[in-house]
């Protein structure tokens, strides 16, 4: 039986292969007043969380005119305030627990809807902008499209919110939030199984893990290098939350096997090797002093083994998500296959800006590490 729309959009996937009808689909894309309300109360609370509430405040990396970000990295107090907010509501029956399950496909409709409007103002207010600093300088190719899909502004404000940091907190958020909405239902329908648990905690830690490491957040290629566009945009806002949330949805109905992730030290280990290797370049790596390429560039530890070994522990970690589904459908590789299309194509590109940006530093770390992100292989 299905009894949600988002249950409906998994029917969906599933049936589009088998040639089933989509008018069951259509009907539940439609936003309803509660889907919108439930946006609204989601990015209100964040705006308010995120500027009230205590927090490490880190200095981002230096821009070309020299200038600094700063962010207020307390998403993990944030995040674990809005679940207690939720559960404390779903106890008191203020709110249904199951609100973002049951209203999945409009929540979803709702959020593209917001992220072409909100993009569509952001072309506009970058276009007229006047300002000459890294973050605000307009890039204008002229080709419409390019310009809404790649952003004009490095990091555009509203009332002070820095709009790239607050979209990015908010996908990662709100996957969090669609699958402990899915196991509530589970939990109410009895049809909690091991599998379900399991992606449950895998999810939980690696989301609890982003916001308890927020601060590494602020040296990645989104924050430093990509404009807010619809492609950034849609990509935090719908993305994130609705698709890599669908191994959820196919665990709670596929009861199969499981397997652990083991990859987390690789990719959480990268990440942090980086980071404080841009902070302070002496800091030992592995216990030893770090390989340094031209002064600028780490070239041991996890980045002295493939060039984005952080890409490999990503990887492996999405796909052991989907392994408690079984091979039965390919849908909950969804997911990781879309990563991989996704971090080939970004360490392309960040390999191109790198080049141009470091020269011969680069060429010369290519030479000591020529493999870009699985060793021998890739
Ligand atoms: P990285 O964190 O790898 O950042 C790339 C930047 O790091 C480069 O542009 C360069 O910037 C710097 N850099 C590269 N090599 C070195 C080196 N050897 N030494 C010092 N600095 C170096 O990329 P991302 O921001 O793309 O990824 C961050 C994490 O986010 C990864 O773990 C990735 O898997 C994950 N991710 C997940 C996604 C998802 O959808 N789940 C999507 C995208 C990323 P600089 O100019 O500052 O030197």
């Amino acid at each position: 039986a299905i009894h949600s729309s988002f249950e409906c959009f998994v029917f969906y996937i599933e049936s589009t292969m088998l040639d089933m009808d989509l008018r069951l689909l259509l009907p539940s894309l439609i936003p309803s007043s509660q889907s919108v309300c439930v946006l609204v109360f989601y990015f209100v609370y964040l705006a308010v969380a995120g500027e009230i509430l205590p927090g490490k405040v880190i200095r981002g990396v230096v821009l070309s005119d020299g200038s600094q970000l700063r962010y207020r990295c307390n998403g993990l107090f944030a995040l674990s305030l809005l679940v207690a907010i939720l559960g404390i509501s779903a106890k008191l029956s203020v709110l249904s627990p199951l609100v973002v399950a049951d209203r999945g496909l409009e929540l979803l409709s709702a959020t593209f809807i917001f992220c072409v409007l909100v993009t569509l103002v952001l072309y506009i207010t970058g276009r007229s902008s006047s300002d000459k600093s890294s973050s605000l300088k307009p890039h204008v190719s002229g080709n419409l499209v390019h310009d809404w899909w790649f952003g004009i502004q490095l990091n555009p404000q509203f009332i002070g919110i820095d709009l790239k940091f607050f979209f990015v907190r908010a996908g990662m958020m709100g996957w969090l939030l669609i699958n402990l909405s899915i196991l509530a239902k589970c939990v109410q329908d009895g049809s909690l199984s091991q599998s379900m648990i399991l992606y449950q905690i895998f999810c939980a830690l690696y989301i609890l893990d982003y916001f308890f490491h927020e601060e590494y957040m602020t040296s990645t290629w989104d924050i430093i290098a990509e404009r807010l566009g619809f492609m950034l945009v849609f990509g935090d806002l719908l993305w994130i939350p609705f698709t890599f949330s669908i191994q959820a949805w196919m665990v709670a109905f596929a009861q199969q096997s499981r397997t652990n992730c083991s990859w987390y030290m690789v990719f959480r280990g990268a990440n942090k090797q980086k980071h404080i290797f841009k902070k302070n370049p002496k800091t030992p790596i592995w216990g030893k002093p770090p390989v340094v390429v031209g002064g600028k560039l780490l070239a041991s530890g996890y980045w002295g083994i493939a060039r984005h070994c952080n890409y490999l522990g990503d990887l492996m970690l999405a796909l052991s998500f989907s392994l408690p589904c079984g091979i039965s459908s390919p849908v909950p590789y969804f997911y990781p296959i879309y990563l991989l299309i996704l971090l080939i194509w970004r360490e392309r590109r960040d390999e191109e800006r790198c080049a141009e940006k470091y020269k011969e530093i680069w060429a010369e770390y290519l030479r000591l590490v020529p493999y870009r992100i699985l060793p021998y292989v890739y």
